[in-house]
């Protein structure tokens, strides 16, 4: 029986790179992959897999964000591979679990376990439950030497944790943290948040808010 495979890691970890490189060594052997990505991650254009690290291949199967999968010809297919599988509807993955089973075919799927406000995405949420394999590609935390688990999401330089998943007209960067940085950071940018509300209303504050910023770092 082919498994299902969910590869998760946070961003920067060099997942569509690990990827790529599963996908050239089966086109080297000359086997026939399908390599999947849904249609809402355009960072790249539309059809392109890329990795940050510059490597890039086709995609040949864009999965529609409202359908799931058309029914494709998988005969003399030896593996599926899907990126950014997080984006991809819960009925997709069932779809992909039925395939690997009925057509023999292993699925590997890469992803973010989680979204910038720690909680897990559609797709992420029903492999964790449908995988027969769950691996960490790990990276390190971008403020310190831990593995990174949380995807840090800036905007306007600023961390967030709240608010809606695309902010128009805002310059948005994700970074991956340990949870301990993340926390850290999300306090921090709450306290400059309140500093600028305060600066329109007062001034001089100074002295009081350092002391407010040691009662919201009990722990650091
Ligand atoms: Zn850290």
């Amino acid at each position: 029986m082919a498994k299902l495979y969910f590869r998760h890691g946070t961003v920067g970890s060099a997942k569509t790179l690990n990827l790529l490189a599963v996908a050239h060594n089966y086109r080297q052997q000359g086997k026939k992959i399908l390599l999947m990505k849904p249609n809402v991650d355009t960072r790249f254009g539309k059809e392109r897999i890329k990795s940050r690290a510059g490597l890039e291949m086709e995609a040949d199967i864009l999965i529609a964000n409202e359908s799931s999968l058309k029914q494709e010809d998988y005969s003399g297919v030896s593996c599926i591979l899907v990126d950014e599988v997080q984006f991809v509807t819960k009925e997709v993955i069932e779809e992909l679990r039925r395939i690997s089973l009925d057509f023999d075919i292993p699925v590997l799927c890469y992803g973010l376990r989680t979204d910038f406000k720690s909680y897990l995405f559609e797709g992420s949420k029903r492999l964790m439950e449908l995988a027969d394999s769950i691996e960490e590609v790990k990276a390190t935390c971008h403020y310190c030497n831990r593995k990174s688990i949380m995807n840090l999401k800036h905007v306007n330089g600023l961390a967030a944790s709240e608010g809606p998943s695309v902010e128009l007209g805002a310059e948005e960067k994700y970074f991956p943290t340990c949870f301990k940085c993340y926390r850290r950071e999300i306090e921090k940018a709450q306290i400059i948040r309140q500093q600028q509300t305060k600066g329109c209303e007062t001034s001089g504050t100074d002295r009081g808010q350092r002391s407010q910023s040691k009662e919201l770092h009990p722990l650091s």
